[in-house]
């Protein structure tokens, strides 16, 4: 019985291989994104025009993540590869590298879109990743986008993809209205934020937010701080009576903890989605639903509401 089912087994198994096989046939148009904050705007512009391929996966750190050599390999046939860039993605930017000599057409989002360099910490002075914080320069990021996926994938409708990047644009500028429209309402005294890392100022920026200080005194994950840092940032959440401090999602929140109970009153630590989307039914399962999330809970922190 066994023997007589197993040649169904083998040929139900063979069917799988060539139908995941061709999710990668050669003529359907193919873009690798390394973020998955990137691989939802991407996918926004293109709908199912291309295949689009997210390198990262959902609550991942985008400083740290690695890639499979399979992975890195199909890089190199992409007919486009977008990446966040100005250093971000630490675990996959030689493969970017290693695809663009292969061939490939690569796009940096993040040189394009007016990056701004960290102001204080250990990073002052080199450029600031985290560009996506700021609904206005993801609007950017989309033009560009567009430009590139029309003008570098073959089989792509183009006027498809402009409507759709249009329609995708208008929701970003609705959403980034909302947003200052909601920040209006937190008097400016309360406008202060003190992160995981340094991920939050181009969000600052845009809207008007002081940066008081992080937990690692840096622009990424990568780093620890030490004693004095933690030291000195407890100096500053007292001096601006800081109502909350930002933990990330897929950071483990115990030093935002500690710092909370150095204060000597009343802190919140408050989860937000900073640098990485979460599964597609979680609270941050879009680039859109991400910001509202972290807006209404920075407003919920600072209005000494926080969870
Ligand atoms: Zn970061």
């Amino acid at each position: 019985m066994r023997f007589r089912r197993l040649p169904a087994n083998l040929a139900l198994l063979t069917s799988m291989l060539v139908t995941g096989a061709a999710c990668g046939s050669p003529d359907e148009p193919r873009i690798v994104v390394t973020t998955n904050i990137l691989g939802d705007v991407v996918t926004q512009i293109v709908g199912h025009e291309a295949e689009v391929s997210v390198l990262m996966k959902p609550d991942a750190d985008p400083h740290s993540f690695g890639i499979s050599a399979r992975e890195a390999h199909a890089m190199q046939s992409a007919d486009l590869v977008v990446y966040n860039g100005l250093g971000l993605e630490e675990g996959v930017l030689r493969h970017v590298d290693a695809a663009r000599a292969a061939g490939a057409h690569t796009i940096e989002v993040g040189t394009r879109i007016g990056p701004m360099e960290y102001q204080d910490g250990d990073a002052a002075g080199t450029p600031d990743p985290h560009f996506w914080t700021d609904p206005a320069r993801v609007i950017t990021a989309v033009r560009l986008l567009t430009d590139e996926i029309v003008g570098q994938v073959d089989g792509v409708d183009a006027a498809v993809v402009r409507q759709r990047a249009d329609a995708y644009a208008k929701q970003l500028s609705e959403l980034d209205t909302r947003l200052a429209g909601r920040f209006a309402g937190l008097p400016a005294q309360r406008r202060v934020l003190v992160t995981n890392h340094h991920v939050f100022g181009y969000f600052a920026d845009r809207y008007d937010f002081t940066v008081i200080g992080a937990i690692i005194p840096g622009g990424t994950t990568l780093a620890s701080p030490s004693s004095s840092d933690l030291a000195s940032l407890v100096t500053a959440i007292r001096t601006h009576q800081v109502p909350a401090i930002f933990a990330d999602t897929s950071q483990p929140a115990r030093l935002a903890e500690v710092l909370a109970a150095e204060a000597g009153f009343r802190v919140s630590v408050v989860a937000l989605y900073s640098e990485s989307l979460s599964e597609p039914d979680g609270d941050a399962g879009t680039y859109l639903d991400l910001m509202r999330f972290n807006a209404e809970a920075i407003i919920g922190g600072l209005s000494g509401n926080g969870r």
